[in-house]
């Protein structure tokens, strides 16, 4: 068996091939991406909103540093319907519902109910 060419060329030139692959890959599941995936993404983002203090990305809060902790704020105000989500007045609920927190309020709920059922699985004797 004749030697290959230089080993780490080689893996240079894969390593390119596997990159153009993967941005063709992102392009396509851009394109093709199922309202299944898409309501997966949604959840995905509200869940990480869950972890602001208010979770309207849009808060004219946020920049001010008065939304960083959830919950802690006077006057703060969570989700009634998901429970999982707070916001730091009813204005910033509002207008998160509008933005779209209506489309994944019930899978939050739903997602936060089945993490806690699991907890409590977990926990065995509570
Ligand atoms: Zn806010
Ligand atoms: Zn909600």
């Amino acid at each position: 068996m004749a030697p290959a060419a230089n080993p780490v060329q080689q893996l240079q030139a894969q390593q390119s091939i596997l990159l153009l692959a993967r941005q063709l890959a992102d392009t396509l599941q851009a394109w093709w991406e199922t309202p299944d995936q898409q309501r997966q993404a949604r959840l995905e983002l509200a869940q990480a909103a869950a972890l602001r203090g208010c979770a309207y990305l849009a808060c004219p809060n946020a920049g001010a540093g008065g939304a960083l902790t959830a919950g802690a704020q006077e006057g703060a105000s969570r989700c009634s319907g998901c429970r999982v989500v707070w916001y730091c007045d009813t204005a910033c609920s509002h207008a998160d519902w509008a933005a779209g927190h209506r489309r994944v309020c019930k899978h939050l709920g739903a997602a936060r109910a089945a993490a806690q059922a699991a907890g409590q699985a977990a926990s065995g004797s509570g």
